[in-house]
């Protein structure tokens, strides 16, 4: 089981530009003792797209991180939490590279999915040369992009042939030639990608991993009639067997899904054994000083610890603030609102080709969702602290950023998540770091990280009166309290 203490969350290169310079970071007096682990997100490995998403190889990009950058961060008493991206790798990956090269010649001819052999006798060929499956067989299937989900890809004997892409995708002609990028979906039913997924996690322990991030796992397990999006039991039995296989490194695995509460996934996940991500929190703080109460919250904190349930919490993450997770638990209404008010603060809305109730996260910094005020971001961070789970923080929401607009300008079409993903030269967070704000921030990690109340088996009692939030962790002598008021903004800790 990982340890529950504070995990930073960043890029390699999120401050002073590579992993060397976090781990400087890391190492100043200022951060001792805050922190238990660092979650470096997957631009630490060989990528292409989705700023480390579209995984080429697990061997590290040497431009920006060594070994012995990880060396260090062990040195400092700092375990990793790492992803596998099990549904997809890039086109520049090996095992495509290989596809391309060698054609149906090819080791790896069903290491993808191959569009026309999986839909086959399923539909219609279509003159572009892929099968159009029949309207019953996708009619429950979840495409995120408009369109089928596929990347036609040209063979060494110049036939065309769609392979499954459920992610982005790039496609462009240069030189008369015709060029691509892409995630490419793996096939789960090939012996190759068990071998890979094996030698994967394999690797990822030996960086220093103790949980794996299992990114985008729902999207995995596919069969036609089927849902391609947390396929029932099918999702259950490839989380197991890679859980067998985590088991061997001593891995704690940690599947990344976003559903509406109301659908109780995450009770299905944490159900089986596995630590789930508390997307709720988030939205449930914002909401909270929006309502002037802490009743959702407590509601949430009760049912974690009455099912014990094991999640990794956090404010903002390199994603969006995810709001309609929160169906089922906050009232319709009151989603609405809290997006439109995060809108107003400058937030962005990118729904998924019109289908707006489907996901749709708030692209900000936590700070600018809470209207740029310092003192409430503290307050935040101690009800994330105090509440059940490991706390993940985001660099940015630490150093007080504010959303980037000339970043999303820069990235163009499709980047608005840059607005919560500006890189800090090395100077800049030394800067940062001389702010109260920051430093209440790092004296509440601190606090977390050390003091017995915090420890996992502690008790947590929470009440919700009015406008304040009081939880109260006890362990053996061991007390710490916080009180929290959702009116006035203020907020107390105490701590035996
Ligand atoms: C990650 C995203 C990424 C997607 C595709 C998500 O779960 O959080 O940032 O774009 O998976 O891999």
């Amino acid at each position: 089981m990982a340890d529950l203490g504070p995990m930073l969350n960043l890029y390699p290169d999120s401050v002073g530009g590579n992993l060397a310079a976090a781990a400087d970071f890391l190492e100043l007096p200022a951060l001792r003792g805050a922190f238990s682990s660092v979650y470096v997100l997957p631009s630490l490995f060989h990528s292409d797209l989705d700023r480390g998403f579209c995984v080429v190889d697990y061997g590290l990009e040497e431009t920006l991180a060594t070994d012995g950058d990880l060396a260090r961060l062990r040195a400092l008493g700092l375990d990793l939490k790492l992803d596998i991206v099990l549904n997809h790798a890039s086109v520049q990956s090996p095992q495509f590279q290989d596809l391309l090269k060698n054609g149906e010649k090819s080791e790896y001819r069903d290491f993808f999915i191959d569009w026309n052999k999986f839909w086959d006798g399923c539909g219609e060929m279509t003159a572009e040369g892929y099968i159009q499956p029949e309207e019953k067989y996708i009619k429950d299937m979840f495409f995120r992009k408009p369109g089928l989900p596929i990347l036609m890809v040209r063979f060494p004997d110049g036939s065309e042939k769609p392979y499954w892409n459920t992610f982005y995708q790039k496609v462009w002609e240069e030189d008369g030639e015709r060029k691509y990028l892409g995630q490419m979906d793996l096939n789960i039913n090939s012996p190759q990608v068990w071998a890979f997924y094996d030698e994967t996690l394999k690797r990822l322990s030996k960086y220093g991993a103790k949980i794996i991030r299992l990114d985008a796992f729902a999207y995995a397990p596919k069969a036609p009639g089927k849902r391609n999006f947390l396929n029932e039991p099918d999702t259950w039995q490839v989380l197991d067997r890679v859980k067998t296989l985590a088991d061997r490194y001593g891995l704690t695995l940690l599947p990344e899904i976003h559903a509406a509460y109301g659908e109780g996934v995450y009770k299905k996940i944490a159900g089986n054994g596995y630590m789930t991500y508390d997307f709720f929190l988030p939205g449930l703080l914002l909401d909270a000083f929006e309502r002037k109460s802490g009743v959702y919250l407590k509601k949430w904190a009760d049912e974690l610890i009455r099912d014990n349930i094991r999640t990794v919490n956090m404010l903002g993450c390199h994603d969006g603030i995810p709001l309609l997770d929160l169906k089922g638990l906050l009232p319709d209404g009151d989603i609405e609102a809290l997006i439109a008010t995060l809108v107003a603060r400058g937030g962005f809305v990118k729904d998924l080709h019109g289908a707006k109730n489907m996901y749709y996260q708030v692209n900000a910094t936590y700070l600018s969702a809470l209207g740029g005020d310092e003192e409430r971001l503290c307050m935040a961070r101690a009800v994330q602290i105090f509440m059940p789970g490991k706390p993940q923080v985001w660099y940015l929401d630490l150093l007080n950023g504010l959303n980037d607009y000339e970043a999303v300008r820069r990235a163009g079409e499709g980047g608005h998540k840059e607005i919560n993903r500006t890189n800090l030269t090395a100077d800049e967070a030394a800067r940062r770091l001389q702010s109260p704000t920051v430093q209440k921030q790092l004296e509440l990690l601190r606090l977390r990280n050390s003091h017995p109340a915090f420890s996992e088996s502690a008790d947590i009692d929470i009440e919700a009166n009015g406008s304040v939030l009081r939880i109260v962790r006890r362990s053996g002598p061991a007390r710490a309290a916080l009180e929290a008021d959702f009116e006035s903004g203020r907020y107390a800790v105490t701590a035996s």
